[in-house]
């Protein structure tokens, strides 16, 4: 199948519904001047917003909700109603698959509470997903922006790092791609995803107050981008199903826009006449898979196998592969982590 068609979007957002500082038109609207087609509202415990799902010229909003106990925080997508956060993690997470609906594990490895957030960290890494797990799709929020920016928050930097957010940024932890590696090394599927986690918190400074930080900017940060085969549809329910399958299979790279523009990615495994592109599975055969990425512009690659760098180059790669299961990418400008991608798997 070919994937023609390419939209960006951001994840993990909070209105004032929850505890963001922006309404829902303020939010829309932001994420129109960012040049975002889609977005995900995910208001803690709360579905209120939902009368505002739906097309916005030319910006599709999807409302779903996070749900948000002491720790253990999950994007719950796709539900018609609230899931009490009350239960135990498995728990709540088995009541979203029960419901047709699928998750998101979100900011698993916070580490540090300070004055600006609490740590709010995924407690208990056996828990990942449904039980029976089968062949249900999971996501790991891989990189959360402001959880990344608020960890750094010192009381000795946080007005260098209001005016240079990106001192502040270090990218997913070494753990979390780890596990995001083991999971999907042991067929568990796992999708990535980067999360702006947006509140736009107003904050008290000696000066007067601040957005820390405003949603237009935020949704300059991590966007991801989902890949179709069809346009979006005009029929806004159709088209959040289309986000949706795209994200649970995988068919999504995320690019941080503070580090450069969104490239035309590529990212194919071949064999003979077939072609795979990122969320395919490949059924493993005699004979070496041909590897082949062009990220778009002039960063360096690494081809990642089993989590482990393969290989790297700059801009383009090249390779030919005859063992491995999870294939994918990441790529870097000025030492910082730009772009990374969805794995092709070999399966069987
Ligand atoms: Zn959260
Ligand atoms: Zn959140």
């Amino acid at each position: 199948m070919r994937y023609s068609f390419v939209y960006p979007g951001a994840l993990h957002i909070h209105t004032t519904y929850s505890d963001g500082s922006g309404t829902f038109p303020q939010v829309i609207a932001a994420a129109r001047a960012a040049g975002l087609r889609w977005i995900i509202i995910t208001d803690h415990d709360s579905l209120a917003g939902r009368p505002y799902a739906g097309w916005h010229d030319g910006l599709l909003v999807i409302v779903d909700h996070e749900i948000s106990p002491e720790r253990n925080h999950f994007l719950a997508l796709g539900l018609a109603k609230v899931v009490d956060n009350g239960q135990p993690t498995q728990q709540f997470i088995n009541e979203v698959y029960a419901n047709g609906g699928f998750g998101i594990i979100a900011h698993p490895d916070e580490r540090v509470a300070n004055s600006f957030k609490g740590c709010y960290r995924w407690d208990d890494w056996a828990v990942h997903g449904p039980q029976p797990r089968a062949s249900h799709s999971v996501g790991i929020e891989l990189w959360n922006l402001m959880s990344d920016w608020g960890e750094h928050l010192t009381s000795a930097n946080c007005y260098v790092h209001f005016f240079v957010p990106t001192l502040g940024l270090s990218g997913p932890t070494p753990a979390t791609m780890a596990w995001w590696d083991r999971l999907n090394m042991r067929g568990q599927r796992t999708f990535g995803v980067g999360g702006v986690d947006a509140h736009a918190f107003k904050q008290r400074v000696p000066w007067g107050e601040v957005e820390v930080f405003p949603y237009r900017w935020l949704f300059g940060t991590l966007t991801n981008y989902v890949l179709l085969a069809e346009p979006l549809h005009t029929d806004a329910t159709t088209a959040t199903q289309q986000v949706y399958t795209a994200l649970a299979e995988g068919r999504s790279y995320v690019v941080n826009r503070l580090e450069g523009a969104a490239p035309a990615l590529s990212f194919t495994a071949s064999r003979g006449d077939e072609c795979y592109t990122l969320g395919d599975s490949v059924a493993s055969a005699p004979g070496p898979l041909l590897i082949e990425a062009d990220v778009g512009a002039n960063a360096y690659v690494r081809l990642i196998a089993d989590g482990k760098v393969l290989t790297s180059g700059v801009r383009h790669l090249r390779q030919s592969v005859v063992a491995g299961t999870v294939y994918r990418l990441e790529a870097y400008i000025g030492g910082k982590l730009w772009l990374f991608t969805n794995p092709i798997y070999v399966t069987g």
